[in-house]
C-alpha cells in the first residue's frame, strides 16, 4: 500500500500561506514554527515542506537534499531556543504517526519540547 498524502491537512494550509503562523525557521525545505497549544516552554513544530505524512514516508520517499536540510534545520532550532546540548539542558523530540502513534495532523512533523524537564516518554494509555 503506498503512502496517501492529504493536501487538505492544516499544515499544507500554511504552507500554502492560507492560515498563519509563528515562523521560527525557514529553510530551502522546511519551516519551523510554534505549536498553538504549547506543552512546555519551548515547543515548535518542524515540518519539511514537501507532502509526506509522516517519518518514515519522508525518510523513504525524499530526496537527499530534503533529508538534510530537514535534519539540519532541526538541530538549528534547538540551537536558537537555547536546548541544543552545545547551548541548553536539552530537549525531546516526538514525531507522532497514524492512529497508533495519535498523529492529529497528517503531515509530517517533529515536536522540540524543551525548557523544563519532560517527564516519562510514554503516558498510561488514555
Ligand atoms: P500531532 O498530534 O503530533 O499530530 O500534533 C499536532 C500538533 O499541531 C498539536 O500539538 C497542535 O497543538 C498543533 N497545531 C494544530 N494546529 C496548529 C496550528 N494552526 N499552528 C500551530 N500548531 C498547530
Amino acid at each position: 500500500m503506498a503512502y496517501a498524502y492529504d493536501d487538505q491537512n492544516i499544515f499544507a494550509k500554511i504552507l500554502r500561506g492560507e492560515i498563519p503562523n509563528n515562523t521560527v525557521l525557514e529553510t530551502e525545505h522546511a519551516l519551523a514554527f510554534r505549536d498553538l497549544y504549547p506543552q512546555a516552554p519551548t515547543h515548535v513544530l518542524v515540518i519539511p515542506k514537501g507532502p509526506y505524512v509522516s517519518y518514515d514516508h519522508f525518510a523513504v520517499e525524499a530526496s537527499d537534499a530534503e533529508i538534510v536540510d530537514y535534519t539540519r534545520a532541526i538541530a538549528q532550532v534547538c540551537k536558537m531556543e537555547g536546548v541544543s546540548l552545545d547551548a541548553g539542558e536539552g530537549f525531546r523530540m516526538i514525531s507522532n504517526a497514524g492512529d497508533h502513534g495519535v498523529q492529529e495532523v497528517p503531515h509530517l512533523h517533529v515536536h522540540i519540547l524543551g525548557g523544563r524537564r519532560m517527564g516519562r516518554m510514554v503516558q498510561p494509555q488514555s
